[in-house]
């Protein structure tokens, strides 16, 4: 979707409205439209959201494995 697409549904939230909640609360990791701080409320969001997400989680769990090798 480019930026200047006038879209026919309107998202009801204000763009990122929930951005701040999309902070890992450990060891859980939120997605969702809602959380995305562009096309917040959009499919595009959405997708963006999960693609934030998974980052999260990847480092997340790189970081654990990194851990866990260094201590053997
Ligand atoms: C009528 C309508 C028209 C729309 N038209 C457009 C459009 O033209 N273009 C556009 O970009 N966007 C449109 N949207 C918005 C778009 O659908 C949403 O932004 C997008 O689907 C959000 O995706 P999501 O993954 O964040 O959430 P969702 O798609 O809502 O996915 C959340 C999923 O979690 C599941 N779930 C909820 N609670 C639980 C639980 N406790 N346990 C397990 N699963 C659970 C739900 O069943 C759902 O499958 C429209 C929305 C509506 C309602």
């Amino acid at each position: 979707m480019s930026a200047s697409a006038t879209p026919r549904f309107r998202a009801p939230s204000r763009p990122g409205a929930l951005a701040d909640a999309a902070l890992p609360t450990d060891p859980i990791h939120w997605a969702g439209s809602e959380t995305a701080s562009r096309w917040s409320g959009y499919l595009e969001g959405a997708g963006l959201s999960g693609e934030r997400a998974a980052d999260e989680v990847r480092a997340a769990l790189r970081s654990t494995c990194l851990g866990v090798h260094s201590k053997s």
